[in-house]
């Protein structure tokens, strides 16, 4: 058989070791070298352009349903449980905690429940939106395991690395959370990012209050095209009397936007992390569909004062 294999930035040094695994059982093997975001991103293009028969994408569960030929390869990670005794401390005057993880450690889930259990915490695992696929799983974008039993816990526990993950899901919920990241050796609260992220919003919303043409970006990834919404929006902005075009790209580029001088702002329809994430990498506001409808409201207020 002919294979495209595919893995995340994180797993593509091993990505040799798999490639002759495959080809010791006799298949035809080549690895995509492009930039990796998740199972929303699979090299359907390349798998297609190539004729493969199949498409392996490494270390993630499946995102949306595709039209190809594509097995989902889960990568487990055992990260150590040193860190949860520390974790306890912190959470003493928490009884209800919510508990979430990334799919390279939901196997350990379990584990670390029983953990708060036997010392006298009761643990919600929640579920997802759907873009997830498991009870206690959050990506990027679907904190869904989270925001769900926001209403019934006192504190929130993420376990896993880095604060990609986690991010997204304190900036929707209310309550304390608390970030276990087992490879850094870190355990702290991190509900003082919601602070910080509401007034980079504000400022974001305040300095695109000038502008009159609006870049609409789209992507081509399988699990982050939205079309439709870039069109909604380009009429919403149009029937304001302001500009607006869809621009188009796989992975966007930012010093290729940065070359769109013609935009006074950019309005993300793709991975809704890039609005939160990326904003220091352009030169002009970039804004999510929400804060696009924030600033076109605002607009108006203004103009109809100054009437
Ligand atoms: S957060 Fe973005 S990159 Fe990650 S799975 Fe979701 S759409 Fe893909």
């Amino acid at each position: 058989m002919r294979i495209l294999i595919q893995f995340p930035e994180g797993l593509k040094q091993k990505a040799l070791e798999y490639a002759k695994s495959l080809e010791a059982k006799g298949d035809e093997v080549i690895i995509s070298a492009s930039p990796n975001f998740g199972a929303c991103d699979l090299a359907l293009d390349e798998a297609r352009n190539l004729n493969v028969d199949k498409l392996i994408h490494y270390g993630h569960a499946e995102f949306n349903k595709v039209d190809f030929n594509v097995e989902y390869v889960p990568y487990e990670i055992d990260a150590p449980l040193d860190l949860l005794p520390k974790s306890l401390e912190l959470l003493k005057d928490f009884k209800t905690i919510g508990l979430v993880t990334t799919v390279q450690h939901l196997h350990q889930l379990e584990a670390i429940k029983r953990f708060y259990e036997s010392n006298g915490k009761t643990v919600l695992i929640g579920k997802p939106f759907g873009f997830a696929k498991h009870p206690g799983q959050i990506l990027g974008c679907d904190i869904g395991s989270s925001s769900s039993v926001d209403s019934k816990v006192d504190a929130h526990v993420y376990f896993g690395g880095g604060i990609f993950h986690p991010l997204g899901a304190v900036l929707n919920t209310k309550k304390p959370f608390l970030a276990i990241e087992p490879f850094d050796n870190k355990v702290e609260f991190i509900d003082k990012l919601r602070e910080t992220y509401q007034k980079r919003s504000k400022g974001k919303i305040l300095s695109s209050l000038k502008a009159s043409s609006f870049a609409i970006m789209v992507t081509t990834k399988n699990g982050q095209h939205n079309m439709r919404l870039a069109e909604i929006l380009k009429k919403k902005i149009e029937s304001d009397g302001l500009s607006a075009a869809i621009v188009v790209a796989n992975t966007f580029d930012f010093d290729s936007l940065n070359n769109m001088m013609e935009f006074d702002a950019f309005v993300n329809t793709a991975c809704p992390r890039i609005a939160i994430d990326d904003v220091d990498r352009l030169r002009k506001p970039l804004l999510s569909a929400n804060e696009l409808m924030q600033v076109l409201s605002m607009k108006k207020e203004l103009t109809a004062l100054q009437k």
